[in-house]
């Protein structure tokens, strides 16, 4: 398949820790563009998640910076970009959520498409310990050593000396752990999140992927352009038994960025009703 828009262009891919594995196979194949990474291109000064570099803003504006500064070092005029989050999950705080967004930036067509995906598989998180051995527990909770480990003297250290990134054997763990043991009688462990020592996280950036394709292939009735895409969510969605107003989304507002046209569309998460359980008169 290919895209009238994007056929045989190239695309930059604004990406590091091997992300393009997942990436370019999906939006070669659903676009017919070709993918290239930019030489040189370092997404670690946009910010890191083992905090010896702060991001710059919030996650769109991370990941269209990414997708921008990779034009201009380039000169094309289509490229991709993705960026992720580690958190608590937004409606569901004692559960931790990986949040992906991939981008795509085209300044022939002066379109900004984004697709998003939410996940509570993650194996997102730290402890710390004062033994060898509670860190090899720890590691086994996280799927080590398929998915990497890091470790610091403190979950607050900044100092990028000090942080050990990209463990992924059982020696190796054995070595930095007990070197960081005799400098400090507690050290911070935490899950490696970048994307090639986490198959986790990988696995969701390949659906933000196609949630892009998607997003990209639902074209505005008006003008035929790709991204139509929700802009807003009204909620509404009524009760199943009493049909009261609940706080769950009845209508999803799109909205296309080249001609302006809003369409609105009648209950977007595929349900009519709202579980009387949610319900703030049946249940209040
Ligand atoms: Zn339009
Ligand atoms: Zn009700």
């Amino acid at each position: 398949m290919t895209h009238t828009f994007f056929a045989n262009r190239v695309g930059v891919l604004a990406t590091m820790h091997r992300k393009e594995k997942v990436i370019a196979p999906i939006l070669e194949q659903a676009l017919g563009i070709k993918l290239q990474l930019p030489e040189n291109f370092n997404t670690d000064r946009f910010g890191t998640f083992t905090r010896d570099r702060d991001r710059p803003g919030d996650q769109r504006s991370t990941a269209r910076l990414k997708a921008e500064n990779a034009l201009e070092l380039t000169g094309e005029s289509l490229a991709i970009a993705s960026e992720g989050s580690f958190g608590p999950h937004p409606g569901f705080p004692m559960i931790a959520c990986n949040c992906e967004l991939v981008v795509l930036v085209d300044r022939v067509h002066n379109l900004e498409i984004f697709g998003q995906e939410i996940s509570i598989e993650t194996n997102y998180s730290h402890t710390t310990v004062r033994s060898v051995e509670e860190a090899q527990i720890f590691a086994q909770t996280i799927g080590f050593p398929e998915h990497g480990l890091v470790v610091m003297p403190h979950a607050s250290t900044k100092n990028p000396n000090e942080i050990v990134k990209g463990i992924v054997s059982e020696a190796q763990l054995l070595t930095v752990v007990t070197e960081a043991l005799r400098r400090s009688p507690t050290i911070h462990l935490e899950t490696d999140m970048r994307a090639l020592y986490n198959p986790t996280r990988m696995n969701v950036i390949a659906k933000a992927t196609t949630n892009l394709v998607n997003a990209i292939q639902s074209t505005c009735p008006n003008c035929a352009y790709p991204g139509f895409e929700p802009v807003e969510y009204q909620p509404g969605l009524p009760c199943a038994l009493c049909h009261f107003p609940t706080d769950l989304t009845r209508v999803a507002i799109h909205h296309c960025q080249h001609c302006g046209f809003r369409q609105e569309k009648l209950f977007p998460d595929g349900i009519e009703a709202a579980d009387p359980a949610q319900c703030p008169y049946c249940n209040p």
